[in-house]
């Protein structure tokens, strides 16, 4: 069959990928580059930077117990992963800074500090065992819920929903109105997690290996406009005014664009994706080291999650460490979400745009829908938010579509 795929980031190369044996695929990306949040500098992107330093300005890293369909499929390419450290501080707007275990052990520090710093640990400890008690609800209820409805202001709590900032990109001023059906099960995953790795080569690693094994067509710089669907087939219309016939369409662009491809939506196909809204973010790559100097705080850790002001705030990761550059490299290189007015322009290397699902209660609750009803009007649906909105969703769903269309599965 000829498959069209709208969107190259991963979900939509992953689908290509499985598929590709068994059909005739093309990929249309409307970006100049293929990826989507796979932003890898110096491989996928380019930048000025030295060639030898890969930095990921986008996803970052994976866990190995949350993500086994990730981890086989990184398997079966042949891609090397490094272990990374989860390690993680919360700074409140108030001035305190709470430490992960593996955070302390980064700071040393006296013994009294270490006593003082166990002690907090144990408090917050505490406020995370009722936080996990209240939320311990069915799903059926956690989808009705908004992430908010669970929270107290307890810094246990707030620091969650940092957590769930850095997860999905949705400012923290927003998190709180985030479905408590996707933020809580996160949460309650990377509670137990096992391992976090990031990949040799960066996160674009991996799609670079399918793109290289892929013999369909991959365009970029092709924005789809309007799709029209009839009895036979699909008929994909570009912005540049050419039309091409296809048996089928796999949509793997944010969920917030598919009634805007659609000429023609169902009834149920408007209820489904009537709700999504684009979240417009940016993350900045930066060398400013100076952000921690400034609060007096001696350790930077890969995830340091930062309230700015009481439910404003964002998050800074290390890459040095995230990304396999030397600790002894001079630069310190970071990549900070929310955080634009506390870091100095003049370090910024480059900023990222991104456009991510802005997920509600409303518009979450049907993904289990789209998936149960894919293949209707010859139309497919993969990406991230049909499962847990980070790298083991788009792959999931690129499989479970790759199963419906009689393609590959991931050994
Ligand atoms: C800054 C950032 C960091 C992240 N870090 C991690 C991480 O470390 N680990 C993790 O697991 N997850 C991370 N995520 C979550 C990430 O969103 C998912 O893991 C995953 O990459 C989403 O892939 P996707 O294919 O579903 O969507 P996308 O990557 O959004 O791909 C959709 C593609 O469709 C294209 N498109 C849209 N409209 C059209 C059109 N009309 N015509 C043609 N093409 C179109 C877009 O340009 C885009 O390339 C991060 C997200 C962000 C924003």
């Amino acid at each position: 069959m000829r498959i069209a795929i709208i969107g190259g980031g991963s979900a939509g190369l992953v689908t290509a990928h499985l598929l590709d044996r068994v059909h005739d695929v093309t990929v249309f990306e409307k970006a100049s580059v293929l990826g989507g949040h796979v932003r890898t500098l110096n491989r996928n992107v380019s930048c000025d930077l030295d060639a030898n330093l890969i930095l990921d300005a986008g996803v970052i890293e994976f866990e190995t117990r949350n993500f086994p369909t990730v981890m086989r499929l990184f398997e079966s390419l042949g891609c090397v992963t490094r272990p990374v450290p989860g390690t993680t501080t919360f700074w409140t707007h108030d001035g305190v800074h709470h430490l992960s275990p593996g955070s302390m052990k980064r700071a040393g520090g006296s013994l009294g500090q270490r006593l003082r710093q166990l002690i907090d640990l144990l408090e917050l400890k505490l406020q995370g065992t009722r936080f996990h008690r209240r939320t311990n609800l069915p799903e059926t209820v956690l989808d009705t819920r908004t992430f908010g409805d669970l929270l107290s202001e307890a810094d246990a709590d707030r620091w969650a929903a940092l957590l769930a900032t850095y997860a999905y990109s949705i400012p923290y001023e927003r998190v709180r109105e985030m479905p408590a059906g996707l933020t809580i099960p996160m949460l309650r995953a990377f509670e137990h997690a096992q391992s976090w790795v990031s990949l040799e080569g960066g996160s674009w690693d991996y799609l670079g290996r399918i793109v290289d094994r892929f013999s369909g067509t991959l365009h970029t710089d092709a924005h789809v406009d309007r799709v029209t669907r009839k009895e036979h087939g699909v008929t994909v219309h570009m912005a540049s005014g050419e039309a091409l016939s296809f048996d089928k369409l796999v949509i793997a662009a944010p969920p917030d664009q598919t009634l805007a491809l659609l000429a023609d939506p169902s009834e149920a196909e408007r209820r489904r994706f009537g709700a999504w809204r684009a979240n417009h973010i940016h993350v900045l790559i930066h060398q400013d080291r100076g952000l921690y100097d400034r609060r007096g705080v001696e350790v930077m850790t890969e995830f340091d999650v930062i309230e700015t002001a009481p439910h404003q705030g964002g998050y800074n990761c290390y890459l040095n460490v995230l990304c396999g550059v030397p600790e002894t490299e001079e630069r310190a290189f970071g990549l900070a979400f929310g955080l634009d007015e506390w870091i100095d322009s003049e370090q910024v290397i480059v900023r990222h745009e991104h456009h991510t699902p802005d997920y509600t209660v409303e518009s979450h609750r049907w993904h289990h829908e789209v998936s149960a009803t894919n293949g209707e009007n010859h139309t497919y649906h993969v990406g991230a938010w049909l499962g847990d909105g980070l790298q083991e969703g788009a792959v999931t769903s690129a499989l479970a579509v790759s199963k419906l269309l009689g393609g590959d599965t991931i050994a």
